[in-house]
Parts: C-alpha cells; structure tokens; sequence
C-alpha cells in the first residue's frame, strides 16, 4: 500500500513508525481505503470478519437493538438476544454444553475460563488444584493472565517477569514438522501424551486444575491441526487425572474449520470449558464467550450459596454485541455456509499448492490454512510477502516469526473466482519479493 502522505496520527498504533492505509468501507470480501484502493479481507483480519462486510441482515439487527435498549448491566439483567444467542450456540452444539457466558474479547473469554476452572476446584473441595498445562508457541490472548498460558515468543518475553508460575509449557503437537524421521502419527501422538502424563506427575496430579489448547494452533505456528487420537488423549488424560479440558477456539472455531467447532472435525472430543470469540460475532460488534459444560456448571451451581462466580465485566453480555453476533450466526445456518467453507477450503488449498514451487507445506483445515515458504536464501520472506499482498490489494495474516509462514482465513462467502483472485495476488507478490532478491 503506498504510503499516504498522513499527518502525524493521534493513534498510539501498534507500530509507531508506520503509516497505516485508512480503511474507510467494506463490502463482501473487500475492505475500502480512503484513497480508494479495494482489498480482499484474505484472512478475515485475524480470522475474524466470517461474513465479510456490510451484511445488512446484521446491520438492521444491531441498529434494531440499538433502538431498542443498547445495554443493560448483567449484575441486574438478562436480555433477550443474550437468551437467545445462548440458546442458539448451545443447540447447535450437539449437547457438548449446558450454558454459556458472554464477553468481550477473546482474551477476556480465556482470563474467565481459567478462572471458571480454578473455582470449579474450589467449589469441589480441591484447593490445591492449582496448576494448569498448555502449550509452548500457543497464543491465548494478551492479558497478562493469556500470556501466561499462552507461549508466543515475542509477545511473552519482555512481560514474563510480570506472569503466573501456575502455568507449564508442554511441546505443541505439530506432526508435519516436528514427528520423528519414520514416525508414525499414533506414535508421535503417544509421545507427546507421554509428556503431558510426566508434566502431570512431575506437578502432582492432585495439583492439575485444567489442560488449555488450540484444538488447531492458531496465530503463533499457522493453523496446525491437532494430529489424529490427540485431544482423544487428552481427554482421557484429564478423566483419569480429575483435571479439566479447555479448547481455546478463539481463533479457529465457530465454523472456521468446516465445522461450528473445530474439534467436531478432530475426532469430536468435547472439552468441558470452550472458549469462542472472533467469528461469533464476525467483527460486527466486540463479542466472545465461554461454552460451559454440565460438570462445571452443576458444580459451581452447587456451591453458590457459598460463592457465586468470582468474575465480572462491565460488558459482559452486551444485548448488541449479542443481537449482532445472533444476526451472524443464524445467517451462516440459514445460508449453509459451512459448506461453502468446506467447499472454497477445498478450492483454496489446491490453488494454493500449485501456486509456487517455494511453499514447505499447504495446511489446515477449511477456510484456515497457512502457506508455510521453504528456506529461500537463508532468511524468510513472510513479512515481505504479507507486506506486499496488501500493496497488491489482499490482507493475510502474517504468522508468528517462529515460521515464515502467511494464514489465509477469508469470509465463508468467498466465491471460487475470488479465490482466484486472492491466489493471483499472493503469486505476484512472492514472485516481486523473489525478484527483489532474498
Ligand atoms: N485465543 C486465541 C486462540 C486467539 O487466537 C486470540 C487472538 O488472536 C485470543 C485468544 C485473544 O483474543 P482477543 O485478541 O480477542 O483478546
């Protein structure tokens, strides 16, 4: 994107140097900026924007509600498209959950989880459940309690004086890179089981509140799919061990992978705490949740008298961020959108393959897949490429740098020429940064 000749911005941006393009409309799978260029949304922003832009059934429901009664604090209401979103999630979760709490952001959804399964012990008499289990290079957010769970390099560093020691990294489960030469895939899952039941042991399986993990890792690897029989495995993990399981589908669920929840296309093992936000309410409006499962339900339903749950925000369940993310998710079932995920993931990842001879791997699932490059050169070239994608007029997402790789999560309404297109850009910009030089 050329650069705009724009003052100096009142924004504390992300990058201070950096002249961001002013995005100033979106329709479909294209953003609008102030000089008029149009570029496909290619990764939904951060696998967000699942409907694309401008979707007026969503826009009449949130202008809808806002006349209605914009907000109305959950310590003294409930609202009717709280009720009723809750109830649409949890009756297209084929029983997995009882009920459902809202928030904000994904990360507030994640604090709210850890904290639900800590009081889950509590409210069980186990106190000493204190310890949970994630993963190294997952991301789960940006607060500081996420960053503790989570283990992306360089957001993590500079902050990790200021983090939880009740979290413990195991190895992230990443069959194509990281399986042995000759290793069967039920052998590298028991392998890193293995780790997990020696992480357990080596804690006191007494001390184990909860397991946290990105059904497909997201942000920080590139949309790696758990490999087969491994949340299998930890689920038996965490039965045998009284822990609690909590999928982190934040970035890859609620239809993202060709199924509402990613773990319904992973060997359909149901977590007992889900944590969902980014495409629940598609960007329309700032919204995430908690899926609650009958134990911890039943459990801290039991112990109220004594305390009721020890967490709140303001926004918590805020009636237009629910009647948006509502609008949202009955279009997608009205419409059959997954299977136009299923579908176009598909088209996509075929194109994507044959598209240059410089790609490692193509992987994913449904409309989340990650480009990863092969060593060129000796240096990587995501960051220029992502950089000239959006020159070009295409937005991906750029992976963490522990691999140059770019994530392509585009709305669920691509077409098949649109899908063309966003490969043509992708090809035309690899081949500019080759040419530049490596
Ligand atoms: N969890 C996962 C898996 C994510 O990918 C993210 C964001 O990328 C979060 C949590 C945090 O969500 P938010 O940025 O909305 O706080």
């Amino acid at each position: 994107m050329s650069a705009e000749a724009t003052p100096p911005s009142a924004i504390f941006h992300r990058s201070l140097g950096k002249v961001y393009p002013t995005a100033v409309s979106g329709q479909g799978i294209y953003l609008e900026t102030k000089d008029g260029k149009q570029v496909i949304d290619g990764s939904s922003g951060a696998a967000v924007s699942c409907l694309g832009h401008g979707h007026p059934a969503v826009i009449q429901a949130i202008v809808e509600q806002a006349q209605r009664m914009s907000f109305a604090h959950t310590s003294f209401f409930t609202s009717n498209p709280a009720e009723e979103l809750a109830e649409l999630l949890l009756s297209q979760s084929a029983g997995a959950f009882h009920n459902v709490m809202f928030l904000s952001s994904g990360s507030e959804a994640v604090e709210s989880a850890i904290k639900l399964a800590r009081q889950y012990h509590v409210s069980n008499r186990q106190p000493e459940r204190i310890n949970f289990i994630s993963r190294r290079y997952s991301y789960h957010g940006n607060t500081l309690g996420c960053l503790s769970a989570g283990f992306n390099p360089p957001r993590r560093e500079q902050f990790a004086p200021l983090l939880s020691q009740a979290f413990h990294h195991v190895s992230p489960c990443f069959f194509s890179r990281d399986a042995s030469p000759g290793e069967a895939e039920s052998a590298y899952v028991d392998r890193l089981l293995q780790e997990y039941e020696q992480k357990i042991q080596s804690l006191g399986p007494k001390t184990i509140a909860g397991l946290i993990v990105e059904p497909i890792g997201g942000a920080t690897l590139g949309s790696v799919p758990s490999a087969e029989g491994y949340l299998t495995g930890l689920r038996r993990l965490c039965d045998k061990y009284g822990s609690l399981l909590l999928f982190d589908e934040v970035m890859c669920g609620m239809g993202r992978a060709g199924t509402l929840h990613a773990w319904q296309s992973l060997g359909n093992v149901a977590p007992d705490l889900q944590t969902i936000g980014k495409g629940l309410g598609a960007g329309y409006q700032p919204i995430s949740a908690i899926l609650v499962g009958r134990q911890v339900h039943d459990s801290i339903k039991a112990s109220q008298d004594v305390l009721p749950f020890v967490s709140g925000h303001t926004y918590q369940g805020h009636s237009i961020g629910c009647a948006a993310a509502l609008a949202v998710q009955k279009v997608i079932i009205e419409q059959g959108l997954l299977a136009n995920v299923e579908a176009m993931g598909k088209c996509l990842r075929s194109q994507l393959e044959a598209s240059t001879p410089h790609l490692k791997e193509v992987r994913g699932l449904g409309l989340f897949l990650t480009a990863e490059f092969k060593a060129i050169g000796g240096s990587p070239i995501s960051s220029r490429v992502a950089a000239r994608c959006l020159d070009n007029g295409a937005a991906v997402y750029l992976c963490s740098s522990a691999v140059d790789a770019v994530m392509f999560a585009p709305p669920f309404i691509i077409t098949e020429e649109e899908v063309g297109k966003l490969v043509e850009i992708f090809v035309l910009s690899v081949n500019e940064v080759l040419l530049e030089g490596v």
